[in-house]
């Protein structure tokens, strides 16, 4: 299989939070700033040790997420961009974001990141409704959301992502329209959203209470009204939905984001992070303490993808993209032809109605879904695997 393999893409995990929310199953806890120290160090040496990793290669982008990366002191974010920058070749445009929480950072923390070469936050919302925050259990509320966004603005940033989620406990279309609305009447208006709608993960407290009938979820019919808003509302703000949960204003799409979904290869440090590089999966180890102390950074999975789980992978991840994936590409990538092993699946849905051929602008065939295949992504997806 041939791959774009001189461009790369590097994802760092910070797994630290101030405090769990109640409904987060990511790999984040809380730690005092030892353990912190301690994690960094230990990046800093898994990053020499996977030095010759991405050999000829550019980073085009890097990506601090979490956890709650803001949660780290500005000298341990220089470190480790000071040792990214030694050991890889970073482009000198390359995208780098950070993920923040209002409430872990000040107008000085944007400035120092401005000045580390940051060009890009991503700030976790997820609800302009005090209420809602405070059942989900976030430590920040509008007002601290509102100041994070000025200040960051202040510093000169103006590549900012907003998260958001929809069907909350509690909210009504009504509460999500406002929030959408409060978002996209920020002054600047933030350049690209995320709206994710809550999904309840086994082990987190809202699963508890959900389980005991505790958790006034909106209803089916709710959930997919919101789904529908966030599309309407920020279309008509001027934004393009270019991935199925993802908004842009024309231009700020997330290179990192768009990079993953393309099957640009990365590397991922620190724990729980994955790797793609050559066609093998890397997955490091989860346990905090073992990363901390191992002398080598161990891989606790490293999976060799067959052809067919390549192809498979592009087919999920490129028609998660509203520009779908281009034909031609899948040819060149695995020596065969798109129609001679997705022919039937393709027939299929394109006769529902729910993936289309169309010529970009460049005259390149490429397959997408419609909006109505869009909105039942999964169902499509499940047609793709191979055995
Ligand atoms: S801030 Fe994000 S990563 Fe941290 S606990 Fe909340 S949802 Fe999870």
């Amino acid at each position: 299989m041939k791959t774009n393999n001189n461009k790369a893409e590097i994802y760092i995990h910070i797994p630290f939070c101030v405090r769990k929310c109640a409904y987060c199953d990511f790999l984040s806890a809380p730690a005092d700033e030892s353990v912190k120290e301690s994690y960094v160090d230990a990046l800093l040496r898994e990053i020499d040790e996977k030095k010759d990793s991405l050999q000829g290669r550019s980073v085009t982008s890097i990506y601090f997420g979490g956890g709650t990366p803001s949660v780290l002191n500005r000298t341990l974010i220089q470190k480790i961009l000071n040792k990214v920058n030694e050991v890889f070749c970073v482009e000198k445009d390359a995208e780098i974001t950070i993920e923040v929480n209002p409430g872990t950072v000040s107008e000085k923390d944007f400035v120092f990141y401005k000045n580390a070469g940051i060009n890009r936050l991503s700030i976790g919302l997820q609800s302009a409704n005090d209420e809602e925050l405070k059942r989900l259990g976030r430590i920040h509320d509008y007002a601290s959301f509102l100041k994070c966004y000025e200040d960051a603005t202040k510093a000169g940033f103006y590549n900012i992502n907003v998260d958001l989620m929809s069907s909350l406990p509690g909210q009504s279309v009504e509460d999500y329209r406002e929030n959408l609305e409060k978002i996209i009447n920020l002054k600047p208006r933030p350049k690209h959203i995320s709206s994710y709608s809550l999904i309840i993960e086994e082990g987190t407290p809202f699963f508890e209470l959900h389980r005991q009938g505790k958790l006034a979820l909106p209803t089916e019919e709710e959930d997919r009204e919101m789904y529908e808003l966030t599309d309407k509302v920020l279309k008509s703000a001027g934004f393009e939905r270019y991935e199925i949960s993802n908004y842009a204003l024309k231009g700020y799409e997330s290179r990192h984001n768009s990079g993953y979904w393309t099957g640009v290869e990365y590397l991922g440090l620190g724990i729980g992070a994955s790797s793609y590089i050559e066609g093998v999966r890397y997955s490091n180890i989860r346990d905090i303490k073992k990363y901390i102390s191992s002398d080598k950074a161990e891989y606790s999975e490293k999976i060799t993808l067959s052809g067919e789980d390549m192809m498979e992978e592009f087919m999920f991840l490129g028609l998660r993209m509203t520009k779908g994936i281009s034909v031609r590409e899948f040819e060149e990538r695995f020596g065969v032809g798109l129609s001679e092993i997705y022919g039937d699946t393709i027939k299929k849905h394109e006769d529902d109605g729910l993936l289309e051929y169309y010529f970009d602008d460049q005259t390149k065939k490429r397959l997408r879904l419609t909006k109505k295949g869009l909105d039942v992504s999964n169902f499509v997806f499940s047609d793709f695997i191979l055995n």
